[in-house]
């Protein structure tokens, strides 16, 4: 939280700690790290960084970005949970050789412009960021891209039951009713609990953990929201933790959107609000869901941008298997109160002045949440700056089943996007709102673009397995 370079040194020495792990994300959101004996580590480090190879991370490109420098942020430390010897883990800044100057494509840059714009605006001085994030455990993943081009092969130990394959309890989770029975149907009680308290002690405060819907091993744990960077530290922080337990016990956790077909997938929920002084601007008493008219120009922002948005939100080519009716995963760019295929749920049964939020259902945890989190933020300003109307603009707000209301009504909902190109599309056509305050860049954006149409096309290119079952004898 508020920790300065000396007070991690007194730490590391009171507490035996024998190496220090610097860590920097990449573009698509990833930890990569060195690991530097303590001996090593001292007031210098926090203030000249510690180099290394900028050409070879994921998105960090071109023979000018290599010798680079990690800054380590005191404030972003902890224990690293999984590692042999006494590790304290930082997470870092990137600067460009001679440590003065940022490097554009930091995604923690960006997110620390976000926040400095924000004040900037004198709309708030905190923007608050609660992120659901949802995975699957599963006992074994076998997959390959190579000449063999393997089928997917996912197990689990709850799957096990339904295929009739050993390893099952009899305690079937019924198909889409994992949310949420007792054990001994739920098998990963001890395994999430054990979760949560590892996600404790590195500081995170967790607030609840259930088994999800899907059928098979799906889960999520929730904590407390906070600060835009501290809370895209905290999301790093969580998979990192979820990850290396699985692990831990011979098993595998994945954030993929989609992995089974025919079941729930995963998503990351964001609450978010804004706060001048410590009053949270978007409540009102009187307001629809208790909001604020800044609360719904907010909204405004983020469905009017949400195909831009979802270049950031939903990144993979698999978070657009997500996004489709049937699983509680939204679909239609409106607001309601109540209604989970809305992109924007007003959270009622909750609501006070000091929870009051919006909940924005659509991204997934395959997002780097750095640079989601300020491009919402962004977003939400734009609606707030040109009081952009929800209502006006027929974004709802729709408190109907939708799949029943009438043929005209239906038409004239706005869907998501429906793949990844189409997002990345949409990006490119919108994307002003981003670039205030010069908080991304048009260098930024393109080099995005271009690393997520490779992705895109490694996918589009290549025969589906499915495509065998179903035209290899056409
Ligand atoms: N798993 C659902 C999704 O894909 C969400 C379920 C829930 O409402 O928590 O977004
Ligand atoms: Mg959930
Ligand atoms: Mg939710």
């Amino acid at each position: 939280g508020t920790w300065t370079a000396e007070k991690v040194l007194e730490f590391i020495r009171e507490r035996g700690i024998a190496y220090v792990d610097f860590r920097l994300v990449d573009l698509p959101g990833q930890w990569q790290h060195v690991t530097v004996p303590a001996a090593e580590v001292d007031l210098d480090t926090f203030r000249r960084g510690v180099p290394f190879d900028g050409s070879s991370v994921r998105g960090f490109r071109g023979i000018e970005e290599s010798d680079m420098v990690m800054m380590p942020d005191p404030a972003a430390a902890f224990v690293d949970p999984f590692t042999a010897a006494p590790t304290l883990a930082i997470a870092c800044d990137v600067y460009l050789p001679g440590a003065r100057d940022r490097y554009e494509r930091d995604p923690r840059f960006i997110a620390q412009k976000a926040e400095a714009y924000l004040r900037e605006t004198g709309i708030a001085d905190q923007s608050w960021w609660g992120p659901e994030l949802e995975f699957f455990v599963f006992d074994e993943v076998r997959f390959g891209l190579g000449p063999n081009e393997a089928f997917h092969l996912v197990d689990s130990a709850e799957a096990a039951w339904n295929t009739g394959r050993p390893g099952g309890n009899g305690y079937q989770v019924r198909h889409k009713q994992g949310y949420f029975p007792v054990a001994p149907t739920d098998t990963m009680t001890d395994l999430r609990t054990e979760m949560c308290d590892e996600l404790q002690r590195a500081g995170i405060r967790v607030e609840r953990h259930h088994h999800e819907v899907a059928t098979a091993g799906q889960a999520e744990i929730n904590f407390a929201a906070g600060s835009l960077v501290q809370t895209a530290d905290n999301v790093m922080a969580y998979k990192y933790i979820v990850r290396n337990v699985a692990r831990r016990h011979g098993k595998t956790a994945t954030f993929m959107p989609k992995p089974l077909y025919g079941d729930n997938g995963s998503g990351m929920h964001v609450h978010q609000s804004l706060s001048q002084n410590g009053t949270n601007l978007f409540w009102d008493e009187n307001g629809y869901g208790h909001l604020s008219q800044l609360a719904l120009h907010y909204i405004g922002g983020i469905l009017y941008h949400a195909p831009a948005l979802t270049a950031f939100t939903n990144p993979t080519t698999n978070s657009y298997r997500r996004l489709v009716p049937g699983y509680e995963a939204p679909v239609n760019l409106v607001f309601s109160k109540g209604n989970r295929s809305a992109a924007v749920r007003i959270p009622i049964s909750i609501a006070s002045p000091r929870s009051a939020r919006i909940e924005f259902r659509t991204p997934d945890a395959t997002a780097n949440p750095y640079l989601a989190f300020a491009a919402m933020l962004m977003a939400g300003l734009d609606g707030i700056m040109n009081g952009i109307d929800p209502v006006a603009l027929g974004y709802g707000p729709i408190d109907k089943n939708i799949y029943k209301l009438d043929g005209e009504e239906r038409a004239r909902i706005r869907s998501v996007p429906a793949s990844l190109e189409e997002s990345l599309r949409h990006l490119e056509e919108d994307h002003e709102f981003l670039l205030r305050g010069g908080v991304f860049t048009e260098e930024f954006l393109e080099t995005w673009v271009d690393l997520k149409r490779e992705e895109a096309d490694a996918v589009r290119l290549r025969p589906h397995p499915a495509e065998f079952a179903l035209f290899f004898d056409a």
